[in-house]
């Protein structure tokens, strides 16, 4: 069993996916096992982004992440990474698989809908940034 972090990021939350993305996750039989609304703060949002600092894209996705609400949720189950990001579809929604979650929802880069973690220790640190140890249900 493997947890990983999912964001529905703040254009997910405003257009009214969450409870879709949610349900895709859900049926493919992936447990929720932690859930929350927030709005990141920049000193939030530049940690939970570190592997980007300095790239030309890092204050603009800065802006972005933190613009609005987010739902941050930790999704368990078998190799719950890769189904995950199996399921988002490719950074770029213009090279997103049809049937993806990106592939269905998004054509920008800076507006792609959902974060998910790229690996399992990418996992364990960007589920203990936003999750403290008892919100995550066993
Ligand atoms: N991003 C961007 N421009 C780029 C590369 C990335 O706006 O040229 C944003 C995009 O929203 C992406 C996020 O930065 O989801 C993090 O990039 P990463 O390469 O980690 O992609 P992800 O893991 O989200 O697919």
């Amino acid at each position: 069993m493997e947890e990983t972090l999912v964001l529905v990021k703040p254009d997910g939350v405003a257009r009214g996916l969450t409870g879709e993305i949610i349900a895709r996750f859900e049926r493919r039989g992936l447990q929720i096992a932690g859930l929350k609304m927030l709005r990141l703060s920049r000193a939030q949002a530049e940690k939970h982004y570190e592997e980007h600092t300095g790239k030309p894209f890092f204050a603009g996705l800065v802006d972005f992440i933190t613009s609005g609400p987010l739902v941050a949720m930790v999704v368990r189950g078998e190799s719950a990474v890769k189904v995950v990001r199996s399921m988002m579809g490719a950074t770029n929604p213009v090279e997103a698989a049809p049937g993806t979650i990106r592939g269905e929802f998004a054509l920008a880069m800076s507006r792609n809908v959902i974060h998910g973690s790229d690996s399992v220790q990418s996992a364990k640190r960007e589920i203990s940034l936003f999750f403290g140890e008892h919100e995550v249900l066993k």
